[in-house]
């Protein structure tokens, strides 16, 4: 099985755009007591309904909140979640709320990690492994897309990423960077045929069963290996970090 990224295409041919906002978000952390670092992912869970949740209404209001707060939160949101789903801190849940515009492609990325589908492709995705369309609410029309909702899955090679600081022992907060090059883990490959990278959730992989599609769509499809050279100890000797 060969596998691709995707990502928005340089060059615009379609002029569909979509804007708007989710009716639920955890909290972002304000200044962890672990790393006192204030920060949010981008992790988005469009087929996840926290309607009638207990505490619902705090999540209505994006915001950044001690981490004790956002801790609280994330396990009454964990209640509506499939086993082992990753919440990091400003995760958002429920159909996108607002105006469409424009004519679509089959398939769009709106941004690295955000993907759109056309009904025509949703019929040549259907039976594919992953794929769950979530419709947007829009003020006045019938959506011209649905929003594909997306696991966390699989994951780039330690081998590519490197040696990295270890992750906040309070609320895991990773800090690295995406290197130059990078492939996929074959231990790690999801039974997907679409799926954000669970260490790298910026990166959106589609198989080769979606690529080979042939959509119409503002987008770029680059394969990702599922090996490569590995760090060398001398690489390795260049970083430092405090323990
Ligand atoms: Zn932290």
């Amino acid at each position: 099985m060969r596998y691709y990224e995707i990502q928005p295409s340089d060059t615009a041919t379609w002029t569909g755009t979509i804007e708007g906002a989710r009716q639920w978000s955890l909290p972002g952390v304000e200044d962890c007591p672990g790393c006192h670092e204030t920060w949010a992912g981008s992790v988005d869970y469009p087929a996840v309904d926290l309607t009638g949740l207990e505490a619902a209404h705090e999540l209505e209001d994006a915001r950044a909140a001690p981490y004790a707060d956002y801790a609280r939160l994330a396990e009454l949101v964990r209640t509506r979640c499939p086993p082992g789903t990753q919440l990091p801190p400003g995760t958002s849940f429920g159909p996108l709320v607002g105006r469409a515009r424009g004519e679509w492609g089959q398939l769009t990325l709106t941004d690295p990690w955000t993907a759109w589908a056309r009904p025509d492709a949703l019929a040549l995705l259907e039976g594919l492994r992953g794929i769950t369309p979530v419709w947007p609410v829009l003020h006045g029309r019938q959506a011209p897309v649905a929003e594909l909702h997306l696991s966390l899955a699989g994951g780039l090679a330690v081998d590519c990423i490197g040696p990295t600081p270890p992750a906040c022992r309070v609320c895991g907060r990773e800090d690295w960077r995406l290197p130059g090059d990078y492939w996929l883990d074959p231990e790690q490959l999801p039974e997907l045929d679409i799926f954000r990278i669970a260490n790298a959730p910026t990166l959106i992989v589609v198989s080769e069963h979606i690529a080979e599609l042939g959509l119409t769509g503002d987008y770029r499809l680059s394969e990702l290996r599922t090996s490569g050279t590995a760090y060398s100890q001398a690489d390795l000797s260049l970083y430092r970090f405090d323990a």
